[in-house]
């Protein structure tokens, strides 16, 4: 090949590694001929409302395919302003609010709009956590700080590792909870004390990564931005992928004063505006009614405490039941043992060939964490049956290797 070199930059772009695996299974597939019992992908199995879908096609009939405000139509930033309002306790005001294609964008805006490449400056994301929190961080100049996420901990953070790793450095926190991959979601108090030290540093933002917020199953959603103080600093991100089973529509919004104007002009340069046609489907997906919505995150606690209470019942599995989103994240360390596993990637990777059943392990979403054993995570976005028969699957495997 003769083309021209690729930039050192363009290589060190870290990715979500986890869309690999999904491409082994259909591999896999292939090769057998039989079906795997997927558990890898982060989005809900249902199709969009109806209500919705009808929303879209009367845009296009009407004539709604120009280009829009770059922070989005005004009906759909008020829709949002009302979401955040009744479901966060906190009075948005629709010009505080962006729209995007995906919620996604708003994790490298955020970071370019408040850290300065080759000044040093750090950005805390939690480990395990979303990959492109790091990814960004790097691809914008900024400083990744990895900060553990611990089962012993429910999964969260140490509070006072937190306090310790914080510094005049510091310019960005993101938290994210209910939390990718662990499902753990933060309780009021344990936002207070994350509160009272990020107000100690003027110079700290919070990027409140609340995608999976309607996703909450035994108490009510926080969001960090409602504790006296935290709301000015706070970028509040949340969209329609997996409330509305809206994954492939890409709308994400994002509201804090300060900063809405700068996502304006980032939005500008990079893409002009989210889709005209989504983002009026995204104003009845919070303006319609919350019946199905409502109707889905019910399936989803009911398929959690199913998965759960299986999962514990496989020899060397531990689950901690978690309290939102619609991951498990079950302890593996003592099936490793018995299988004959190297590692969490090396059981996952012979689930999938030997057992024919696929998730993603503790590795896809950052550094393990030196002490808290080895974990892999299901997405039980995906039907009963399946559920079942993934669990007999890897029930059947393991117990095959323990009678040798
Ligand atoms: N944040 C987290 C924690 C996620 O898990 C995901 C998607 O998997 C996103 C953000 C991206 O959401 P969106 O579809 O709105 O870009």
């Amino acid at each position: 090949m003769n083309a021209p070199n690729i930039s050192k930059r363009m290589l060190g772009l870290k990715s979500e590694t986890a869309f690999a695996v999904g491409v082994e299974a259909m591999a896999v597939e292939k090769q057998t001929g039989k079906k795997v019992i997927k558990f890898q992908i982060g989005q809900p199995d249902f199709r969009t409302p109806d209500n919705i879908c009808y929303k879209a096609i009367q845009a296009i009939i009407d004539g709604k395919h120009g280009y829009t405000p770059s922070p989005g139509i005004p009906e759909l930033r008020e829709a949002v302003a009302k979401y955040y309002t009744r479901t966060r306790g906190v009075n948005v005001d629709w010009s505080d609010v962006a729209i995007a294609n995906g919620g996604k964008e708003f994790i490298g805006y955020t970071i370019a709009a408040v850290t300065d490449p080759g000044q040093g400056h750090e950005v805390i994301y939690p480990n395990p956590g979303y990959p492109i929190y790091e990814a960004e961080a790097i691809w914008r100049g900024a400083k990744p700080v990895p900060l553990s996420i611990r089962e012993k901990n429910n999964f969260n953070f140490d509070i006072d590792e937190l306090g310790r790793t914080i510094n005049d450095k510091t310019r960005l926190l993101i938290l994210n909870s209910p939390q990718n991959p662990t499902g753990g979601v933060l309780s009021r108090e344990e936002l207070e004390a994350i509160a009272k030290i990020v107000l100690k540093y003027p110079n700290l933002w919070v990027l409140s990564d609340e995608i999976y917020s309607q996703l909450v199953y035994d108490k009510k959603f926080e969001s960090i931005a409602s504790v006296p103080g935290m709301q000015e600093r706070t970028v509040i991100m949340d969209g329609v992928s997996k409330t509305y089973a809206m994954t492939g529509w890409r709308i994400g919004f994002a509201a804090n004063k300060a900063l809405v104007k700068h996502f304006g002009t980032q939005i500008t340069v990079n893409t002009g505006c989210a889709g005209h046609i989504d983002q009026w489907a995204a104003v009845e997906a919070l303006n319609g009614s919350q019946e199905v919505p409502e109707r889905m995150a019910k399936v989803f606690r009911e398929r959690r405490d199913i998965i759960v209470a299986l999962l514990n019942d496989i020899p060397g599995v531990t689950c901690k039941t978690p309290g939102g989103a619609f991951y498990a994240y079950p302890n593996i360390t003592e099936a490793c043992k018995l299988v004959g596993a190297r590692n969490s990637d090396d059981f996952r990777k012979r689930l999938l060939y030997e057992a024919l059943v696929c998730v993603t392990a503790d590795i896809h979403f950052g550094p393990q964490v030196v002490g808290d054993g080895e974990h892999i995570r299901f997405s039980y976005a995906s039907s009963i049956e399946d559920i079942r028969e993934g669990m007999k699957r890897m029930k059947e495997w393991i117990i095959s290797h323990d009678a040798i």
